[in-house]
């Protein structure tokens, strides 16, 4: 996006000083501006005109979430927080639920079992892992009882505590479409409770971005029928129309 926009303004400078004559004036601040940005260095659309860039002010959120200590008992039971990973100028964010044992100990989002399915889901859609972003609702692991096994779903008051991290990284990506994986991130999100067979393959809005909800990725491990496959898959054509992705005849086919 900030390429042509770029281009469209060198354009219409030069435009200004063949028509005219004469160098069009730009403050240096402008010119530092234009130029780092042509560099890639910043974003033009920094919504609070700091002229800081995406990469800047993610590591800045990350820098505050890797020593927050608002829910005492996982900032004690974590291995590491998991911030999330990916392109900070993604079209898509895929937001999951919480760190599992493998996120906690790697320290990236949907690294395990569920996030291989995950990434093998992104592929199929024709991106790289790297072209998307990934994070979570909680950027800490549930605790769980020591020696017991699995994980355990975060309770409300946890979401609401790490809820505005999550809605700092959305802020600042600015994606296309959010795609919501499973009850958790719907509740997380939206606020709302329903059975995912109610609630998927359904568009929503989150503050003005579209929203897509659909199964989470272990949701499909544990069922792995390929009537369950093919509607995430539905739900996935769904978002690349969205974006307006050419879609194969063998992707559309997926899983009939
Ligand atoms: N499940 C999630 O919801 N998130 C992860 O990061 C891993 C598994």
């Amino acid at each position: 996006m900030q390429e042509p926009a770029l281009e469209f303004v060198f354009n219409s400078l030069k435009q200004i000083r063949d028509e005219n004559r004469h160098h069009p004036h730009a403050s240096r601040r402008t010119l530092e501006h234009l130029n780092r940005s042509a560099l890639g260095k910043i974003d033009v659309a920094d919504s609070e005109g700091l002229g800081r860039s995406k990469i800047d002010m993610l590591a800045s959120v990350q820098s505050r979430v890797a020593v927050c200590t608002k829910c005492s008992h996982l900032a004690s039971s974590r291995t590491q927080t998991v911030f999330g990973v990916g392109n900070p100028h993604a079209e898509i964010i895929f937001i999951g639920e919480a760190p599992g044992a493998d996120e906690d100990a790697q320290g990236e989002p949907f690294v395990g079992r569920a996030g291989q399915l995950l990434t093998k889901i992104i592929r199929a859609m024709s991106f790289a892992r790297e072209d998307v972003y990934i994070a979570n609702i909680l950027k800490c692991r549930p605790d769980v009882p020591a020696g017991s096994f699995g994980n355990r779903a975060p309770t409300p008051q946890e979401m609401q505590t790490c809820r505005p991290y999550l809605l700092e990284q959305i802020r600042i990506i600015q994606p296309k479409v959010i795609v919501a994986l499973g009850a958790v991130a719907v509740e997380g999100l939206l606020g709302t409770r329903g059975t995912m067979r109610e609630l998927r393959g359904r568009w929503n809005s989150f503050n003005g971005t579209p929203l897509m909800i659909t199964y989470h990725p272990a949701y499909l491990l544990r069922n792995q029928s390929p009537s369950e496959k093919r509607k995430v898959w539905e739900d996935m054509l769904q978002v690349l129309e969205k974006l307006e992705k050419p879609i194969s005849e063998k992707q559309r086919n997926y899983f009939l």
